[in-house]
């Protein structure tokens, strides 16, 4: 793409290196135009942007359930940066040039009935970043509606920034779940980046003991060295659901009492969610953070479910959660996020950083693309 900078502005010159999925599966790099700017919106310019799960699928299968990759798209939606201008109707009279902010990348109609009840991420005409049609954050140079930047308090880093979008969504199942409590028993199944990421707010929130789970050994060590406490279970793929529910409830105790009464689903597996169902306690309830790339789940335990009362509860994003989220990072609370960062790549580079994530003879926790250029 040859550089189509739109309008007049002072940036005009530098260039806009940015990160692209486009149709056939391909990954390339290339140079996106610069917008001018809405009078509600702040031109950012983008400090770091995490890899995530959700840009490797768009990549790989060409898109997620409906949102089908059609055309070129800039992917990228962990992120934070820096305000380099403000739009002349910004609400926000706080905010200035030279601010560091954490970016939420949802930016809802503003009108509809969720939007207006306080449940904006299940706004339906949603403008998410990096997901089709919205072009994402691993550019240089990013507007956005002022009211989705986050200023990033005192001592905390654009990479804990932008691992804020993570912590939300572990942030939400929890709140979803009307908070953990003290001392009571709790499960978190799956340890990739939001998995690990709930882990920590489950321990800081004083839930105990807690369980965590997954199929890969690697990843429940990295567990056990973020929250040392926490006991961990292998998932065991020759048996079956209910078995590993088993093993799982074994290392709880033996009495029903003795089991999680709270159950955080990380992963959007089909036989995880089954495996939570029927290791959640009677009356418990199950928070299923995970998100699945198909519609249907098969061997779901209903019954179980259904005669224990188990509150079955579903997770979409986030709405509200970073100033809480970044006020826990500010508090020290979660400083061990910065060990998910296994990978920087630069801005100009960043078509290797989902192809470290998709490697797997590069293990990485979390990748992050980093533009170093200095331009407030
Ligand atoms: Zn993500
Ligand atoms: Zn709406």
């Amino acid at each position: 793409m040859a550089p189509i900078h739109e309008g007049k502005s002072k940036w005009d010159d530098v260039p806009n290196p940015c990160l692209m999925v486009g149709p056939g599966y391909t990954l390339k790099t290339g140079e996106a135009p610069i917008h001018p700017l809405k009078p509600t919106e702040v031109r950012l310019q983008v400090k770091c942007t995490g890899i995530c799960g959700s840009d490797i699928h768009l990549w790989k299968k060409g898109g997620i359930g409906d949102l089908v990759i059609t055309e070129d798209l800039i992917i990228g939606h962990e992120a934070s940066g820096q305000i380099l201008e403000i739009g002349s109707q910004v609400s926000n009279t706080t905010l200035k040039v030279g601010d560091r902010v954490a970016i939420e990348p949802q930016v809802p109609c503003g009108s509809c009935y969720l939007c207006m009840n306080g449940n904006y991420n299940l706004c339906e005409s949603v403008d998410f970043l990096g997901m089709p049609p919205t072009n994402g954050s691993i550019q240089r140079f990013l507007n956005l509606d002022s009211k989705f930047v986050h200023k990033l308090p005192e001592g905390v880093s654009y990479e804990e920034g932008a691992l804020a979008e993570v912590v939300s969504v572990g942030y939400h199942g929890i709140e979803k779940a009307g908070g953990l409590p003290l001392g009571k028993p709790a499960m978190v199944a799956g340890c990739g980046p939001i998995g690990l990421a709930t882990l920590l707010l489950a321990d800081i929130s004083g839930a105990y003991p807690i369980v965590a789970t997954d199929v890969n050994a690697e990843r429940l060590e990295f567990a056990k060295k973020l929250v040392p406490g926490v006991f961990t279970y292998q998932i065991n793929p020759s048996l079956t659901t209910k078995e590993n529910a088993a093993a799982i409830r074994k290392i709880f105790g033996e009495t029903e009492y003795q089991m999680p009464s709270t159950v955080l689903e990380c992963t959007g597996v089909a036989s995880s969610i089954n495996t939570c169902g029927y290791t959640v306690r009677r009356n418990g309830k199950l928070v299923i953070v995970g998100v699945s790339s198909s519609n249907e789940i098969d061997a779901f335990p209903f019954m179980p479910l259904s005669f224990g009362e188990v509150d079955v509860k579903f997770v979409n994003r986030y709405h509200d959660s970073w100033p809480p989220v970044l006020n826990l990072i500010q508090s020290g609370k979660l400083k061990k996020i910065n060990e998910f960062i296994t990978h920087k790549v630069k801005l100009e580079d960043a078509a290797q950083a989902p192809a470290i994530v998709f490697d797997p003879k590069t293990p990485s926790m979390k990748v992050f693309v980093v533009d170093e250029m200095e331009l407030n």
